[in-house]
């Protein structure tokens, strides 16, 4: 909507997060909306004149006194760190951003760890540090099963990313899903099946109580011999000691991965030494504020006018 043909924004935004940068966030949130006063939470400011929050992992009691907070926007895709939070005010809506530039930086993340398996490039990486030319044939990439849980705003992407670089790619989520050149699964009965057809497994499911811990050491068994797992959703949805094991006694032949049980990972974690371990700190893909002020700016509004927000989160589902 035109600044001229709306009515002016009431109350301010409030900003918490210790990752994203504050002042890029304000002037993107003020490029959309130039009446909208935004404070950083740790400058002096009136809880009372708190309507909307834009956070990432905020500290516990952050909402106390914020007796007119109308929506509560998380600072990324990955809503588990707040829809269990006890210090939610009651009835205001928590919306997440699902940014196309958000989906595209992962599908990039993805795309470099998975070609890196399917082209064998950690084999090439081994030769190196001997000195030695170790021709291996290239696999054709339909030879190559990719196997990605989780097809929403980010999986989907990242999977038809992958099946146009030729790769064979399977996609699993919990209701039926129908993307072309993806075979789709859906629902626990048909994870098993999934996951033994998969030479790479991308993990892209969101955190929630039936996804936590999800991949055990019982499912992780299930996937074929040699098989990498690529991690760039949440560490608590695979049993990260058994992970550890089967990396260590080759029945996973690598992993690539993003997310850990504890961030940062502990020094000394037997995973930092590992040679067929890819270790990255939590940074598959951000939040981009240019890109994404717009959807915030649009529920701001909305919600400024009575209208439900978009990109609501199911507090009851946990995503
Ligand atoms: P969405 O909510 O859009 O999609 C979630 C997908 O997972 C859906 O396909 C959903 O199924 C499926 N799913 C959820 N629960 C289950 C279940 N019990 N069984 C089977 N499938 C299930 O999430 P996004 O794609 O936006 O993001 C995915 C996750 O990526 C985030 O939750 C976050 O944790 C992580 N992330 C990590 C980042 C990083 O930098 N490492 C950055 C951003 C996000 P259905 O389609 O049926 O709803």
């Amino acid at each position: 909507m035109h600044a001229s043909s709306r009515p002016a924004v009431s109350g301010a935004m409030i900003f918490y997060s210790d990752f994203d940068d504050y002042t890029a966030w304000r002037d993107a949130m003020q490029a959309c909306l130039p009446d909208l006063r935004v404070v950083h939470a740790n400058d002096a400011h009136d809880p009372a004149d708190i309507h909307y929050a834009l956070i990432w992992k905020a500290p516990s009691g952050f909402f106390n006194r914020m007796k007119n907070l109308r929506l509560i926007v998380n600072l990324g895709a990955g809503v588990d760190s707040i829809v269990g939070r006890e210090d939610l005010p009651a009835e205001v809506p928590i919306t997440r951003i699902t940014d196309p530039n958000m989906a595209r930086m992962m599908a990039g993340y993805v795309l470099f760890a998975a070609l890196r398996y399917a082209r064998d490039i950690p084999y090439f990486e081994a030769a190196q540090r001997r000195g030695e030319w170790a021709y291996r044939h290239p696999r054709s990439p339909e030879a190559v099963r990719v196997a990605v849980l989780g097809l929403g705003e980010l999986g989907a992407y990242a999977a038809r990313e992958l099946s146009r670089q030729g790769l064979n790619v399977l996609g699993w989520s919990r209701s039926p899903r129908n993307i072309e050149g993806i075979e789709c699964h859906a629902g626990m009965a048909s994870l098993d099946t999934v996951l033994s057809c998969a030479d790479i497994l991308v993990v892209m499911l969101p955190l929630t109580p039936q996804t936590r811990g999800l991949l055990n050491r019982e499912r992780l068994q299930r996937l074929p011999r040699g098989a990498a797992l690529i991690n760039v959703a949440r560490g608590a949805l695979v049993d990260q000691a058994a992970l550890t094991d089967l990396l260590r006694s080759g029945h996973l032949g690598g992993a690539t991965l993003d997310v850990f049980e504890r961030e940062p990972l502990p020094p000394g974690d037997p995973l930092w030494a590992m040679e067929n371990v890819l270790i990255t700190p939590h940074l598959a893909s951000v939040a981009i504020p240019a890109s994404a002020a717009g959807q915030i700016a649009d529920n701001v509004l909305r919600v400024s006018q009575g209208l439900p927000p978009v990109n609501r989160v199911d507090a009851a589902r946990g995503y």
